[in-house]
């Protein structure tokens, strides 16, 4: 417990004090609004789990001492709510490390069509497990892009892990790749349960959720759209998204060669 409790702890001190020295450092750019949504939601979202975890010691101590189980059962729930905990925290601290333009010396020259390859054999496997299929479109001449890696796939890892998770068995992912002259377009497209018009306007701010109820079985926090805003936006991409519901929705995000190279 206590090996996931400090870092759970140093995680959320780092994001506040990130959050309040970009306050300092641009009290035009960000606004006090902002700051206080933020921290309403990320309060919100933590107060829960520390209750549970809380209250789960608290009954746990109480046991009588003969009864081994109980207090096993209460550390295994402690063991999950700290890495739900955990994993949101990652995320904040993701959004507070990448924010902003990239500096050219974090650009690497990048072949596109290969490292969408590797990416789609981890997602094959994962198909064939959650009976879904998994369709891949790319172009066959190499496309050379000076993009950050690691957060390129970041962000098409988010779309595909959403894509998998709204799309019912039986239904088909699709990632695609069009290489146009002085632009690239990545596509992930499924044909799942799809996204309501009144809420696509929203789907890329922090915390937000469709059907709070429906994501949050599948553990969802509502920072993996807003994660992978920030990442194009960083690389002067866009994203722009198309949904039905019922029939699917189709991300599509936009580089641009001559801003990146
Ligand atoms: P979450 O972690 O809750 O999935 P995201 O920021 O990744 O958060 O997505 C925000 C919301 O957008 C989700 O709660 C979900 O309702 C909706 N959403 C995202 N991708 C899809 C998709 N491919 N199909 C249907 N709904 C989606």
């Amino acid at each position: 417990l206590f090996s996931l409790g400090i870092p759970i702890t140093l995680g959320f001190i780092g994001v506040v004090g990130w959050y309040l020295g970009g306050l300092a450092m641009e009290p035009t750019k960000r606004s006090y609004e902002q700051l206080q949504r933020f921290t309403a939601d990320a309060s919100h979202e933590l107060r829960a789990p520390v209750a549970a975890i809380l209250s789960n010691a608290q009954v746990g101590l109480l046991a009588p001492e003969n009864n081994a189980e109980q207090p096993r059962q209460r550390l295994e729930n402690i063991v999950d709510i700290s890495k739900t905990m955990s994993n949101l925290i990652s995320n904040l601290l993701f959004l507070a490390r990448h924010e902003g333009k990239l500096n050219p010396q974090d650009l690497q020259n990048c072949e596109l069509v290969n490292m969408f390859k590797e990416l789609a054999t981890q997602y094959d496997s994962i198909a064939k497990t959650e009976e879904l299929n998994f369709i891949t479109d790319f172009p066959s001449p190499p496309i050379n892009l000076k993009v950050d890696a690691d957060l390129l796939r970041h962000a098409i890892k988010n779309l595909l892990d959403n894509a998998f998770k709204y799309t019912p068995q039986g239904g088909s992912v699709k990632l695609e790749i069009i290489n146009q002259s002085r632009r690239v377009s990545i596509q992930v497209k499924d044909t799942g349960i799809g996204i309501p018009q009144e809420n696509l306007p929203h789907i890329f701010e922090r915390f937000y959720r469709v059907d709070t109820s429906r994501t949050r079985s599948s553990g969802g926090f509502g920072l993996g759209l807003a994660i992978v805003q920030q990442i194009i936006q960083a690389h002067d991409g866009q994203i722009s998204v198309d949904s039905t519901v019922g029939e699917g929705t189709t991300f599509e995000i936009t580089l641009f060669v001559k801003k990146l190279n």
